[in-house]
């Protein structure tokens, strides 16, 4: 017996890929040229019961998340039981830094997939963190 449904259980793999992607242009992706921001409705407080955070090394985020644009992917996030719950890996800040990125810009859009935004990425934007 089981608290979480099997179902629940599945892992939404909410994932930092951005969708322009870098077929030709082999330009690395950062907060200043990419549109990491999420769109206002998803771009709030988690409000749910439980939220995780773990910080993982290179060999955790390859192991734990799935394959990004990114090498090793930056964060990954499962949305659990209805939104009631979200557990997030973010790389930790060595890795972040090597590839222009804060925590505070990763965990802004983790948060939205915490908040529903879908892994798609619908109304994603170019953005600062003061927007
Ligand atoms: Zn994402």
């Amino acid at each position: 017996m089981t608290f979480i449904s099997r179902r629940a259980m599945t892992r939404l793999a909410a994932l930092l890929a951005f969708l322009p992607a870098v077929a030709h242009a082999q330009a690395a992706l950062t907060p200043q040229n990419s549109k990491w921001l999420p769109p206002p409705e998803y771009d709030k407080p988690f409000a749910g019961k439980l939220l995780t955070i773990e910080r993982g090394d290179a060999k955790e985020m390859t192991a734990r998340c799935p394959k990004t644009v990114f090498t090793p992917t930056l964060a990954c996030t499962w949305r659990r039981e209805n939104g009631e719950r979200c557990d997030v890996l973010i790389a930790n800040d060595d890795l972040l830094k090597a590839q222009g990125w804060t925590y505070e810009h990763v965990w802004r859009h983790e948060r939205a997939h915490c908040v529903g935004w879908p892994q798609s990425h619908p109304g994603q934007r170019k953005g600062t963190l003061n927007d």
